[in-house]
């Protein structure tokens, strides 16, 4: 399928937000993501084609894909950058079973996110709220450097209950704002770069005893710690 670029908006310096038009309507549940493919001259070894999770609600009916860009960063994301309003890039998908579970029976929701892991649980919050949804969510965020994706919107979502974290989320972060909950009782999942997905995973498996069964994941490769 082709999508047409509507907007590009900079977050921060080095952070994206790409609005699309589909050619033709699309439906995906919160949580998935698209394959994206460019035509480029001379790709590096990474390719032609990158994995982004749909950050928009279905209902919102744009596909939003945000990233952040590094100084020497993949010929695939210089082609992206450059992208001017109206231009195509084509897409495949969507795929991901990073979604929620239809019919909540759990008495909290935890949403971890690291840097921009944020973007699926951007989606999910989003279309709760256009459904007039609300279920018992809190969303621990944590950044590096204070670049806080969304901070607005998640701000003014009254649904919620936010915690923003700068720097390491550890153990200690983690027990403060899950100690006296019910963890047996409660889902845990996480999304961003692969080493602070595993690192948080495990805290929870090992420090606080969680059931495998209860934790959901989402690595975003290519990235460092964030
Ligand atoms: C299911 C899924 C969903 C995803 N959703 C998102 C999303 O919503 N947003 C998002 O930003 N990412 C998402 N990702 C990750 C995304 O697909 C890319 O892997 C990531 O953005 C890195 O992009 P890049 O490879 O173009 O590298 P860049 O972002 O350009 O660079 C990343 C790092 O790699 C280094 N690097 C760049 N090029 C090379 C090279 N040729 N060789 C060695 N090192 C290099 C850079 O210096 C930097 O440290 C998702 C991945 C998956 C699997």
């Amino acid at each position: 399928m082709k999508l047409f670029l509507k907007d590009k908006k900079e977050l921060f310096e080095d952070v994206i937000s790409f609005s699309f038009n589909p050619e033709n309507k699309i439906s995906w549940i919160p949580g998935q993501f698209l394959q994206y493919y460019l035509e480029i001259d001379n790709p590096d070894d990474r390719g032609s084609d990158r994995f982004f999770t749909i950050a928009s609600a279905p209902e919102e009916e744009t596909i939003l894909l945000t990233t952040r860009f590094f100084q020497r960063g993949s010929k695939f994301k210089e082609e992206l950058r450059n992208l001017n309003i109206g231009d195509s890039i084509t897409a495949e998908g969507p795929w991901g079973n990073f979604v929620l579970n239809s019919g909540n029976i759990y008495e909290n929701i935890f949403f971890i996110a690291g840097g921009i892991g944020i973007t699926p649980f951007r989606s999910i919050i989003k279309s709760l709220e256009l459904n007039n949804k609300n279920l018992p969510i809190t969303l621990l965020y944590s950044n590096k450097n204070g670049e806080v994706v969304y901070k607005d919107y998640f701000d003014s979502n009254k649904d919620i209950n936010i915690i923003y974290n700068t720097g390491i989320l550890d153990e200690n972060v983690i027990k403060s704002n899950i100690d006296g909950v019910n963890v047996s009782n409660s889902i845990f999942y996480i999304s961003g770069p692969e080493p602070f997905v595993k690192n948080i995973k495990s805290i929870l498996l090992d420090a606080f005893n969680i059931d495998n069964q209860l934790i959901k994941i989402d690595y975003f490769p290519g990235y460092d710690m964030d």
